[in-house]
């Protein structure tokens, strides 16, 4: 199938989302039990804009990211559900769709998923010297990447790493094509990741908390150097963070997560002025805001996550609720749903909806 789309259009089909997840299940099988870190997550990632991940350590944002590379190592694996990501051509303000393939179904060591990774999906993680290899130059690793995916000579892929270098404005592209990653800073280190998973211009990048391990003149820099090529090539972008600061610069959707599913997925506006699960508003209130006139005192989230091997009975959040309603939110497990009169607002609780999943009020 072959349907063509302008690249910013606002998502109205499937053939506009450039990855759908699907009720994505991914345990852990360790000694001491199985680790659900993934119960059911449900995404939609439109073209040309920037998603949100939010929520606390341990929620499962990473393992989504992850999944969708196919990089869970045992002992995870994806045990349910599908990662459909549409291939597409890119011609000026046009895409086309060509074929959709079922990442869920790829050998993770075969082929075709590497022919996705670098190419079709890119990820930039937390922190480049775990990413970046110490003993090559940061020119080598780009190079390779380039050579990897598209059908130039050498001299060409080097001269493509020095533009793109040059395009994450690091400064004197033509001597730090040639430097290893420990001569270079942190900002500077995460600037060469950024352009290693620019290099082969792929349709998603998946940005898992980019700019945590950067102190915070250096995290304003590289967010605005993402916001910019973002708008220059209408790119999408995955932004996972526990930072709702950098939601608010950076994102057109958000997808709150708690305990391995999405809670309550909006546009950034209504996630900050008129949030709906009470996590999202317990998040909201537990971070300073500034501008603030009251003087009210920041309130933590009470309790802590739930431990990820236990059998949870009812709504995951119940125990830390203050809204919890007892005799519903610990018997059922409510499922997602829209809200009315909302544009994109979806949300996961029995305060909207009566609406549960499962027949044993158990997490699937
Ligand atoms: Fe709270 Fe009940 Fe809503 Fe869960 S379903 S978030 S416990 S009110």
């Amino acid at each position: 199938m072959v349907q063509q789309q302008p690249v910013h259009a606002a998502p109205t089909s499937e053939a506009e989302l450039v990855l759908r997840i699907r009720d994505l299940h991914t345990y852990f099988y360790t000694v001491v039990g199985v680790a659900k870190a993934l119960n059911g997550v449900n995404l939609d990632i439109p073209y040309g804009k920037v998603l949100g991940i939010v929520g606390e350590s341990g929620c499962g944002k990473s393992v989504t990211a992850l999944s969708a590379m196919r990089l869970v190592l045992p002992p995870g694996r994806i045990v349910k559900g599908e990662i459909l990501l549409n291939r597409i051509r890119r011609e000026g303000d046009t895409y086309t769709v060509l074929d959709e393939v079922n990442i869920t179904d790829l050998d993770p060591r075969g082929h075709e998923i590497r022919s996705i990774r670098g190419r079709e999906i890119a990820m930039i993680f937390q922190e480049p010297m775990t990413s970046l290899n110490p003993s090559y130059t940061v020119g080598n690793q780009i190079v390779e990447a380039i050579l990897l995916h598209q059908d130039v000579s050498k001299e060409e892929a080097r001269d493509r790493a020095i533009n793109i270098l040059r395009r994450v404005e690091l400064p004197n592209a033509e001597a730090v094509v040639d430097r290893y990653p420990h001569e270079l800073s942190g900002g500077m280190r995460q600037r060469a990741m950024i352009a290693m998973a620019l290099s082969c211009t792929p349709s998603l990048l998946i940005a898992d908390e980019p700019t945590t391990a950067l102190d915070v003149t250096t995290e304003a820099e590289i967010l605005d150097l993402m916001r910019e090529l973002q708008a220059q090539m209408g790119m999408t972008i995955v932004f996972i963070t526990h930072n709702l600061g950098v939601v608010a610069q950076m994102c057109d959707q958000v997808a709150v997560m708690y305990l391995g599913r999405v809670v309550e997925s909006a546009p950034v506006d209504d996630i900050f002025y008129d949030p709906q699960h009470p996590y999202t508003q317990a998040l909201l209130r537990s971070i300073p805001r500034i501008g603030s006139r009251t003087k009210k005192r920041l309130e933590p989230i009470r309790g802590v996550v739930p431990d990820p091997y236990a059998d949870i009975r009812g709504c995951p959040f119940h125990d830390r609720c203050s809204a919890c309603m007892p005799g519903i939110c610990d018997v059922r497990v409510p499922a997602m749903s829209v809200l009315p009169g909302k544009v994109g607002h979806e949300v996961r609780c029995f305060l909207h909806s009566d609406a549960y999943e499962g027949d044993d009020g158990h997490v699937a």
